[in-house]
């Protein structure tokens, strides 16, 4: 194995339509993530730690649609799902539509450590929580004057039928592989605006949001989770690269095949167990940066390249 790239990571600010004006902050807050992620990796610790550190870096970030700053329910409360997956042991975490807790992706990871249970949803996710001693926090304290103002300006649209305005996405992921060549994986999101209280999306679900084995590398999706669900999205990006695909061509088989086959609209990001580092989105604008050994300073990115 070519080493020379290790450790790698590379994160993701959501896949969809940024209006400019938001450019160069999801630029600012994956980059940073990146960054922060990197530091691990450089200081020794494992891809676990790194992705786990720059997705909490984003849902404490709000501009991004995680943690502090999710995307409102119908019912204007906040719900998240997010998942963590390790690729040495296939060990994983995961919650969905769970309220009241800023860093949803830290309950995730006490899931996988516990081990018993893979997914917890709602109520059960909260109990589960507070009894590992994560605490909560009180429900307006993750809604941010944007996302309410958004969700206004929906119910009002919905009210008057007026034709849907461009998506926008910010739902959060990395992806990593640490000096040793073990990958693991990050997802983290309030979902879709409007969704339907009790709606669970892909970020949770381990193979389509979220994915990670040594055996092919570890991915993180955004976009619309309807439709990654379907197709499995960061497992079969996973297959490709285990079928000997370069990381790029992994990423970009496998939109396409989603593309192809749900006309939804979607990204990935995806690292293999070398370092190498992949991406691809059908949407106008994806947010993601990238750090490993041999560039240590993280390039970011928003457009298709
Ligand atoms: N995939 C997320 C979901 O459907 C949304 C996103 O990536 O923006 O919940």
């Amino acid at each position: 194995m070519n080493k020379t790239r290790l450790p790698a990571i590379v994160v993701h600010g959501g896949a969809g339509i940024y209006g400019d004006d938001t450019v160069p902050e999801a630029i600012e807050g994956v980059r940073l993530a990146a960054a922060e992620g990197f530091r691990k990796l450089a200081a020794g610790e494992s891809a676990l730690c790194a992705v786990l550190a720059a997705v909490r870096h984003l849902e404490d970030d709000p501009r991004f649609n995680a943690g502090t700053g999710s995307v409102l329910t119908a019912e204007g409360t906040v719900e998240n799902d997010a998942a963590v997956m390790w690729g040495e042991d296939l060990s994983a975490g995961a919650v969905g539509a769970l309220s009241g807790f800023a860093n949803p992706v830290l309950v995730a990871e006490e899931i996988r450590r516990e081990g018993t249970h893979v997914l917890l949803a709602g109520e059960g996710a909260r109990r589960f929580a507070l009894g590992r001693g994560l605490a909560s926090v009180g429900p307006g304290v993750l809604v941010t004057e944007r996302q309410r103002a958004r969700w206004i300006e929906e119910r009002e649209r919905r009210k008057a039928a007026a034709p849907a305005p461009a998506v926008v996405h910010g739902t959060v992921g990395a992806a990593a592989a640490d000096a040793s060549g073990h990958v693991a994986a990050a997802t983290s999101t309030g979902g879709l605006l409007f969704k339907f209280p009790g709606r669970i999306g892909d970020t949770p679900i381990i193979g389509a949001g979220t994915f990670a084995d040594d055996l092919g590398g570890a991915a993180s999706a955004t976009g619309q989770g309807e439709a990654i669900l379907k197709v499995g999205l960061t497992r079969r990006a996973v297959e490709l690269l285990r079928a000997g695909h370069g990381a790029m061509e992994a990423a970009r088989i496998a939109v396409g095949e989603l593309s192809r086959r749900t006309r939804g609209e979607a990204g990935v990001i995806l690292v293999d167990p070398a370092g190498g580092i992949g991406w691809a989105f059908n949407t106008r604008r994806m947010s993601r940066a990238s750090c490993d050994g041999a560039h240590p300073e993280p390039a970011a990115g928003i457009e298709a390249d």
